[in-house]
């Protein structure tokens, strides 16, 4: 997969990308991440990319034409897998715009993602980007949570992040994200590791049976004990078992 990220600081970049799991996926070409600094296509002496905003008040907003330009010219430069030209607007080349006003990036938005060959993620910065960025060059705006953050740049790194590790290859197969918290559209259970003892507190004893059957049931439960506790939303749409749904019911009768 390819994403390139428009940014007005490609330096924030690199020391996260470029660590663990997210650098060994670009080593091994399943990643690749184009950063692309909006400085560098706009105009004039000083290169101005923000301006106030009409209307008046407080802040700056970035200008549409060096994002414009910008995206042009990184489209331009870029060919499908099967070297036909791609265009703003193609189905193929989602182009996203950073911003708390978006659709909720969620594990099912990420999965989404993930199908695309390639992304282009747009940062916003100050009081936001000019109105005609949303309405004529984006295809789609998203939020990483009702929050506001100084600019895109952490927002982008996320879409990253989540996209990226659900690229065939990048979790090596005992990491594999289908059992992950909302994968599944549950949380996921508790984990344990060595030692068997710490501080008087014992792992389970089902897990240190080796009874694969005893154990893939022990996880299910803990994770459907466990999203029913803090996330009792998540059951309303999640797939369930008759199984699953029979222990539901032990537990909101308080008999499990
Ligand atoms: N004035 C804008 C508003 O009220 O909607 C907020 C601008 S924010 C200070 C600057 C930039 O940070 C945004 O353009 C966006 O790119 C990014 N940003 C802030 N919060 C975000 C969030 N929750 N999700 C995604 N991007 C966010």
């Amino acid at each position: 997969m390819h994403i390139d990220i428009l940014t007005l600081f490609p330096e924030m970049f690199p020391g996260y990308l470029n660590e663990s799991i997210l650098k060994r996926a670009q080593a091994a070409g399943l990643l690749h991440i184009g950063l692309h600094n909006l400085r560098n296509y706009a105009t004039g002496k000083h290169r101005i990319t923000d301006e106030p905003p009409y209307g008046g008040g407080g802040g700056m907003v970035l200008k549409p034409e060096p994002i414009f330009t910008a995206v042009e010219t990184i489209i331009a430069n870029l060919q499908s897998p099967k070297e036909e030209r791609l265009e703003i607007g193609d189905w193929r080349l989602p182009i996203i715009l950073l911003t708390p006003q978006g659709r909720p990036f969620t594990q099912k938005v990420a999965q989404e993602l993930a199908q695309h060959e390639r992304l282009l993620l747009l940062c916003g910065r100050y009081e936001g980007v000019d109105e005609r960025v949303r309405q004529h060059l984006v295809t789609d705006e998203i939020s990483i949570g009702d929050f506001v953050l100084t600019g895109g740049e952490l927002a982008a790194m996320v879409i990253v992040d989540a996209v990226a590790r659900l690229i065939p290859g990048v979790l090596g197969a005992e990491d594999a994200a289908e059992e992950d918290s909302h994968a599944t559209g549950l949380l996921e259970g508790p984990h344990y590791t060595r030692p068997e003892t710490f501080r008087s507190w014992s792992v389970p004893e089902v897990l240190r049976s080796g009874h694969a059957a005893n154990i893939i049931r022990w996880r299910r439960e803990q994770a459907l004990r466990r999203t029913w506790q803090r996330r009792p939303d998540l059951l309303l749409t999640a797939e369930l078992s008759e199984e699953d749904r029979w222990f539901l019911g032990k537990l909101a009768a308080g008999e499990r």
